[in-house]
């Protein structure tokens, strides 16, 4: 029987209230899936500070390099709006990142179809979307160097960014796009703008080089990264999985989630490279949303973007995918069900607490 090793860090604010509801939900897997877990809890961001003045400790690190997936909360918060620089809140996620080499960013955008009207487009539009953006996380003109602001003789100022990629880097982003794709509808979209970028110009020559040498079992199709974001508008539902630069990542992927509703409903996967010897890749799942301070400690979170990253993590790191698919069906009718936390519930509606919707998608599994 498969046994996995999770690490949860709650973090602050909601961050603890909905990795509560993961608890509940990893309770139920470990009795009824077939496979075992066990859990461990550390601090991270300002509860790591108020606790050992670091925003995570290097005891935690050592854990989430061993750990199957980590999951983690949220973190910051109004309370450590003073503390130095690097101890701040946020200082714990990018050390993660960082040493676990997280350079593959899985966002899906799903439309559930009881909340496709709470999409900025109309429902034939976003209804059974079901699309995943893939952000190269820790490369391109995010990192690229130089990158300064130097003064002129004539005291102009100059400003540079360096957008820069890597043949290697290109080629291990392209590989989990093609990985992806298989466990899903086989189709990738590759956006770079190769009409103006020579970084664009080599993503589009590895990306293609890539598929025809492992993977011309999937579909693969170029797109300029402009007419992708219009695509992505007009009708998402032509894509599978988008796999672009750090950039345009971000970008595509705050539009993709508008798509869908809810901040609340939104979940993430960071994927580091395939270990040597298992290729098992180090892995961090995390909702979209923050701490949100103002509804904190008051039962009004939505627990279903973390939940939904627990789900995730079944499928891209436990080898769980019917227990994933378990989960997402549960949310959906759940949802289906009318069950509505605050953020999701229409005007006059009632709502239920973080905790009531945890255990209605429990129920649910
Ligand atoms: P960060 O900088 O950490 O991303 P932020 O200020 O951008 O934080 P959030 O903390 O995600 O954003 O909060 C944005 C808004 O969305 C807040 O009003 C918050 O209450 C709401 N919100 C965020 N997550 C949830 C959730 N899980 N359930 C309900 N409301 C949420
Ligand atoms: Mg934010």
């Amino acid at each position: 029987m498969a046994s996995y090793d999770l690490l949860l860090l709650p973090g602050d604010g909601i961050g603890p209230e909905v990795m509560a509801e993961v608890g509940r939900v990893i309770e139920w897997l470990d009795r009824n899936s077939g496979s075992t877990f066990e859990t461990e809890t550390d601090l991270v961001g300002g509860s790591a500070y108020d606790a050992h003045a670091v925003a995570i400790t290097d005891a935690a690190m050592d854990k989430a390099q061993a750990a199957d997936a980590v999951l983690f909360g949220a973190v910051g918060g109004p309370k450590w709006d003073s503390v130095p620089y690097e101890v701040r809140p946020e200082a714990g996620l990018l050390r993660l990142r960082k040493d676990m080499d997280l350079f593959a960013n899985l966002r899906p955008a799903i439309c559930y179809p009881a909340l496709a009207d709470a999409s900025s487009l109309k429902r034939d539009v976003v209804e059974g979307l079901d699309i995943l953006i893939l952000r190269e996380l820790t490369g391109g003109v995010y990192f690229g160097e130089p990158k300064e602001i130097v003064t002129l003789e004539n005291g102009e100022k100059r400003a540079v960014d360096t957008q820069l990629y890597t043949t290697h880097e290109i080629e291990r982003i392209a590989r989990v796009a093609f990985e992806l794709a298989r466990t899903r509808n086989n189709k990738v979209t590759s956006m770079e703008k190769r009409n103006v970028m020579r970084s664009g110009v080599l993503w589009n020559q590895v990306v293609t080089a890539v598929h025809k040498a492992e993977y011309s079992d999937v579909e693969l199709e170029h797109m300029l990264a402009d007419a992708g974001g219009m695509q992505l508008v007009r009708w998402p539902k032509q894509f599978d999985v988008i796999v672009t630069d750090n950039l345009f990542g971000d970008m595509l992927s705050d539009v993709a989630a508008m798509l869908t509703g809810s901040l609340g409903m939104l979940p993430s996967a960071s994927l580091g490279a395939p270990d040597e010897k298992t290729g098992k890749r180090k892995a961090l799942y995390e909702p979209v949303h923050g701490s949100a301070p103002d509804i904190a400690g008051k039962r009004l979170a939505n627990p279903i973007a973390m939940i939904a990253s627990l789900g995730m993590a079944l499928r891209y790191s436990c080898d769980m995918g019917e227990a994933a698919d378990l989960v997402d069906g549960a949310i959906a009718d759940v949802l289906a069900g009318g069950t509505r936390t605050a953020d999701l519930a229409a005007k006059g509606q009632n709502a239920v607490s973080t905790t009531e919707m945890g255990e209605a998608i429990v129920r649910a599994m």
